[in-house]
């Protein structure tokens, strides 16, 4: 499932192809998504020009001028790719892909949706109001903004008995890390991914807070993470996956202490660790 990284990848790479563009029409193969899409709302940004490509948490947000400066919000969900393809003006569009959903077009310019699981989302919030949105009125703290480090962890942590990687991955309390950053971070940091979070030192939430701003930056100038269906704009593979301390490599060597890196799952989630060097 697409993380911060990923779907950060996806934002840079659109950013240059989009802004500045006006966007000529917009075409809906169906009306939902994990949500229903509004679909006069989306119809209602044809004609208005691409000012930014930005990000909060893992939806992307394209920004558009004119009244009311819309901004459309899209989430990758589980298996989504936002895809942006150079295509000839006034020339016959591609034909549709499988699991295809909906196109924006540029006229140089066509983005393309495709999500076989359909967990991605589309939707359209006023600029004004964009922070109250509610897919965007709850979310937590940005991991690579200011306002993330040790005494942020150290102060959401406090009492509470829930795991470290669990309360890394709680999107009310900080946003974009999922079950491979979170794994990853909390290796780094030499923490037991499974300790209660009220546990964490000052100083281990110093090391964990690094840890993962040094494995999502990391991650970025990877291009993200390609395990199964996440690609870039141009549908480019990302090349973190080599890079991962223990994510899938159950069994394996840890790369600190050369002890095998364990898997235990809790609640169907995988999680991957080093018993001999994370405390
Ligand atoms: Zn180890």
């Amino acid at each position: 499932m697409p993380e911060l990284p990923e779907v950060e990848t996806v934002r840079t790479g659109a950013e240059p192809l989009l802004r500045g563009r006006r966007l000529g029409g917009v075409e809906l193969r169906r009306h939902d998504l994990r949500w229903p899409i509004p679909v006069a709302a989306v119809q209602g940004l044809a004609g208005r020009r691409c000012t930014a490509v930005a990000r909060r948490a893992k939806y992307l947000l394209l920004h558009f001028d004119g009244d009311g400066a819309p901004v459309a919000l899209v989430h990758l969900g589980m298996t989504g790719r936002f895809l942006v393809e150079p295509v000839a003006p006034r020339r016959p569009r591609p034909a549709w892909r499988p699991h295809e959903h909906w196109r924006l077009d540029f006229g140089d310019r066509l983005v393309r949706f495709v999500d076989p699981r359909r967990f991605g989302a589309l939707d359209v919030a006023a600029g004004a109001d964009l922070s109250a949105h509610p897919l965007l009125a709850g979310l937590g703290q940005e991991p690579l903004q200011p306002g993330f480090d040790g005494a942020f962890l150290h102060r959401v942590s406090r009492r509470r008995r829930t795991a470290v990687k669990a309360l890394l991955m709680d999107a009310r309390i900080l946003v974009g890390v999922g079950n491979i950053y979170a794994s990853e971070a909390c290796w780094r940091a030499g923490v037991r991914p499974r300790r209660a979070a009220g546990s964490l030192s000052r100083r281990e939430c110093d090391a964990l807070a690094a840890a993962v701003g040094e494995v999502l930056t990391a991650a970025i100038a990877a291009g993200g993470t390609s395990f199964r269906d996440y690609r870039g704009v141009g549908e480019e593979q990302g090349f973190f996956a080599r890079e991962l301390a223990v994510y899938e490599r159950e069994g394996e060597p840890c790369r600190r202490c050369g002890a095998a890196v364990r898997l235990t799952r809790d609640g169907g989630r995988s999680t991957y660790w080093c018993a001999s060097c994370q405390n």
